[in-house]
């Protein structure tokens, strides 16, 4: 098609003269003819360029005469042009011609025909001696045509002044058969009018062509269309029977085209299953009746599979204005429509577990209780939160994570059977609606159900799991009778359950709300001692129980509130942390910390405590460098402690959090060790330096029966395997001290050794006492020990030492004084010249050691002796007399 476009503009009318003549007034020009006015048109220039030439040549008479004889005619000008259009006619057709052409284009064309005409109208004048004024005539004829043709680039009145210029010597020639120039200007216009024919007989194939090209090709165009379903074609007649309907919407609805051939369109769109119109056929029905076109209605198709398409359609008329049938396209709607609603479905239920999720219980939730139309439904929710699924995720991956949220979902839905619905919120948190019941009673069995189900061991991938969940209950209409209402009063029910311990269930109640109500207060008196000064911090010894030398201080807030007294960190840190508060009273307990410390002896250690929040904050490293950097303690002084809840926190990369802070040189220390999860690998991947045993451990161990001890010494012997420090905490009384010393914890911190006192206390002691500390407290099951600076003489065979008793009871007394003493050595104490006891080495540790007297003694009696000045061993047991 190409082809014949660019030929059909190429083709120029031109004239080989007496050519063809009668053919091209027959009508219509033979393909050589329009062949050769083609290559005349193309090799336009070469006639002009070879005229040129030979006008020029026979411009000299010697030249001329050779040419033409001595008699220049207008024959035989004639004649050698006649042959010069028949070689040029011929010429192009050879080959190695073709290959020699030049190509020139039309802008060329313009001087050449100016300078042939030019010469041309010259050599007329003088060759055939015309008179000037004709030659000015011709020039006149010639010269604007040529303009014309340069500016106008109209082919046709370049033919016109190729004829123009061929016939006019002939008529210039012989004036006297000028009679005879109307029949040859007559012969000129029918060969002008035989070249336009033959022009427009050509443009009109051409036209047929490109028509019939242009069909197949959309012919084409709309089969692959159809075959790729992206939408098909249908037509019916003037009663709205289909006459046509594309091959593949048959395939579609499983029918063949004989099948749907002069059927009712209708047929094609599904019916109600009842057998009644649909609206969808009712609506085209309306549209065919009237003849009004219809686009993009849909409609369901009738075939056995789901299927929906768009229909548009229009009424077709002939010339003659009349109604011929409906014309239309149909597109397929099926693959949208199943993705639209693959999206409402997503958009309304959880894709990991297939539960509701929170737009659809909240929908479901404001459903039950009566929706917008202000009826209070009976019903109940049930927030659930899993205990340590956090740690699930993290130390297994989130693979198992999902699956055991899967397995959760299915529990979950099995206990509560088809009386609820149950809803997955995000993350760890479940919704239970539970329609029409309020027997608290029922509620509770339920909750219980729950818990217990929930907490039995999973397995996944080959590997035990267990998890708790903690439950909140709200009752409506008791509770709130509106969705928001009820939720937030389930959350603060959760919120309670959680805080009493989790894998338990609460029921709304609504002092929750005073408490709720209490801590917002509280949280905005604790921004404003925050903003004001109003904490200050207290350091608690920690001592190292073979020595009994502190080996540092624990830093604890304060906070004295202006009318409720002293508050508990454990009440206000927790609050600090929920309001965002805790980073600002972090960062200032650690700055003071530091600072305070810079003037402590040397070697003494300071701890602080760091809230989870912290210690989620990419910059804690960067705040822990800058507050050594400034107050100039060296990095191994500084001991932080973290409790498990570090690695419960979403989103903190832990590991590389502690080796930033190892980095740093600090010390780490795993706070309230056994109340947690106390997941063992916590100790395998973090770098920890110390675990602390949480005080519940240490409370009661010395009571008989309490199989604290036991838990104490196994947590020691993986901390001594893992090569880390142990503090036991809050070690109350001197048997626990002394329990703690035999269990083997390297320190122990607890009232025993002193109560968490300013930084001002610290100092005055160090100053007072040096770094040594003395337990004091009481004996469960003894005597109170006494506090005791006493010289004193340790015999020992023939030996005597210079030792002091530390402090003393009725069965004992710490001394200082001998170091490396093997427990069980018998020594003779002498208390003075004449009171002397016997006793026993229990422990020893550095220059210390618990002795054990062989009998009790009375300690008024150590006080009114006189101190000891020199003793003789007598080799005697000596006793008071
Ligand atoms: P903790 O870190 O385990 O601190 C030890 C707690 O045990 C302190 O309670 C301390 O006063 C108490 N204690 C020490 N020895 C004994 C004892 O022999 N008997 C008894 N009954 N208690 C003892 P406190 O000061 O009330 O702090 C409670 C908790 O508050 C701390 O537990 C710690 O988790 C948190 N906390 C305190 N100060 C800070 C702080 O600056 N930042 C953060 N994030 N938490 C802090
Ligand atoms: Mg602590
Ligand atoms: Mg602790």
């Amino acid at each position: 098609m190409r082809a014949l476009q660019s030929s059909s503009r190429e083709t120029t009318p031109s004239l080989p003269v007496a050519m063809g003549l009668a053919e091209a007034c027959s009508g219509r020009a033979p393909a050589w003819l329009v062949r050769a006015l083609s290559t005349i048109s193309m090799m336009w220039p070469l006639v002009v360029m070879a005229r040129l030439c030979i006008f020029l040549a026979l411009g000299d008479p010697a030249i001329g005469r050779w040419l033409l004889g001595d008699t220049l005619s207008v024959g035989a000008f004639l004649t050698v042009q006649f042959c010069l259009d028949m070689a040029i006619i011929v010429v192009p057709r050879v080959g190695s011609f073709q290959r020699l052409a030049p190509h020139i284009q039309l802008r060329w064309l313009v001087p050449f025909i100016f300078a042939s005409a030019s010469v041309y109208a010259l050599l007329c004048s003088s060759v055939f001696a015309v008179a000037g004024s004709a030659a000015s005539l011709l020039f006149a004829v010639v010269m604007p045509s040529v303009v014309a043709v340069s500016i106008f680039g109209a082919q046709r009145i370049l033919g016109f002044v190729y004829c123009a210029a061929t016939l006019s010597p002939f008529l210039f020639e012989m004036p006297d058969t000028l009679p005879l120039a109307v029949p040859v200007a007559g012969l000129a216009g029918l060969l002008l009018a035989a070249i336009m024919q033959v022009r427009a007989d050509q443009d009109n194939l051409q036209h047929r062509q490109d028509n019939v090209m242009r069909g197949e090709q959309a012919l084409e165009l709309l089969t692959d269309f159809e075959e790729a379903g992206q939408g098909w074609f249908w037509e019916t007649d003037r009663s709205g029977r289909v006459t046509y309907v594309s091959e593949t919407l048959v395939a579609r609805i499983g029918k063949t085209t004989q099948e749907l051939l002069g059927q009712p369109f209708l047929a094609l769109i599904g019916q109600d299953p009842s057998g009644k119109a649909t609206e969808e056929q009712r609506t085209i029905g309306f549209h065919l009746s009237a003849r009004t076109a219809f686009a993009d209605l849909a409609v369901r198709a009738a075939s056995q599979e789901e299927c929906w398409w768009s229909l548009s359609g229009r009424p077709v008329v002939s010339e003659f204005g009349q109604f011929l049938g409906f014309r239309g396209s149909v597109a397929d709607l099926t693959a949208m429509r199943k993705s639209q609603a693959e999206v409402a479905r997503l958009a309304r239920f959880d894709s990991l577990t297939g539960l509701a999720n929170r737009v659809q219980m909240q929908a479901m939730l404001e459903q039950a209780l009566g929706g917008s139309s202000g009826h209070q439904g009976d019903c109940t929710l049930f927030l659930l939160d899993l205990d340590r699924f956090k740690a699930v995720n993290d130390t297994m991956g989130h693979p198992v994570g999902d699956a055991l949220l899967r397995q959760v979902a299915q529990r979950l839905t099995r206990a509560v059977g088809n009386v609820a619905t149950v809803g997955r919120l995000g993350g760890d948190e479940f919704q239970i609606i539970l329609p029409a019941i309020v027997d608290r009673g029922e509620l509770a069995k339920l909750a219980e159900r729950i818990i217990h189900g929930v907490s039995q061991p999973y397995v996944i991938e080959g590997t035990q799991v267990v998890i708790g969940v903690s439950v909140g209950i709200a009752v409506a209409p008791f509770d709130g009778i509106d969705r928001d209402t009820l939720t937030r009063n389930a959350d603060l029910a959760l919120y309670e359950a959680k805080d009493a311990g989790r894998g338990i269930w609460r029921f709304y109640a609504k002092e929750m709300h005073a408490d709720a109500e209490d801590r917002r207060r509280l949280e905005q008196d604790l921004r404003h001692a925050i903003s004001t000064g109003g904490l200050h911090v207290e350091y608690q010894p920690v001592v190292t129980t073979a020595t009994e030398k502190i080996s540092g201080f624990e830093t604890l807030v304060r906070w004295t509130h202006p009318e409720r007294g002293p508050i508990s960190p454990s009440l206000f840190i927790p609050i600090a942390e929920e309001a965002g508060l805790i980073s600002q009273i972090g960062e200032w307990v650690l700055r003071t910390a530091c600072l305070d410390a810079v003037h402590w002896p040397e070697d003494t250690r300071v701890a602080v405590n760091v809230s989870p929040i912290q210690f989620a904050n990419p910059i804690f490293p960067t705040l822990v460098m800058h507050t050594l950097a400034k107050s100039g303690i060296s990095p191994d002084r500084l001991e932080l402690e973290i409790t498990e809840g570090v690695f419960l926190s979403e989103g903190t990369n832990t590991e590389a959090m502690f080796a930033q802070l190892k980095a740093l040189g600090v010390r780490l220390a795993l706070d309230d060790f056994g109340t947690g999860y106390s997941a063992l690998h916590y100790l395998r991947t973090a770098p920890f330096d110390k675990i602390k045993i949480d005080q519940s451990f240490v409370r009661g161990a010395a009571i008989k029966g309490s199989r604290n001890g036991a838990i104490v010494k196994a947590i020691v012997s993986l901390a001594e395997a893992l090569q880390m420090e142990t503090t036991a905490e809050g070690a109350e009384t001197i048997d626990e001290l002394e329990l703690i010393r035999s269990l083997g914890c390297s320190h122990v911190q607890g009232f025993v050794y002193g109560r968490p006192v300013a930084n001002e206390v610290v100092m005055a002691n160090f100053a007072e006492q040096g770094v040594y500390a003395e337990a004091s407290g009481f004996k469960t099951s003894r005597e109170k020990r006494r506090t005791m600076f006493r010289s004193i003489k340790l015999l020992h065979g023939a030996n005597s030492y210079d030792a002091r008793i530390r402090n003393i009871s009725t069965g004992g007394a710490m001394v200082e004084g001998l170091a490396d003493v093997p427990a069980g050595t018998v020594f003779q104490i002498a208390f003075s010249a004449n009171f002397m006891v016997e006793a026993r080495c229990r422990w020893s540790s550095g220059d210390r050691m618990g002795m054990e007297f062989a009998e009790p003694i009375e300690l008024e009696q150590v006080n009114s002796e006189a101190p000891i000045k020199e003793v003789v061993s007598t080799g005697i047991r000596h006793r008071a007399a």
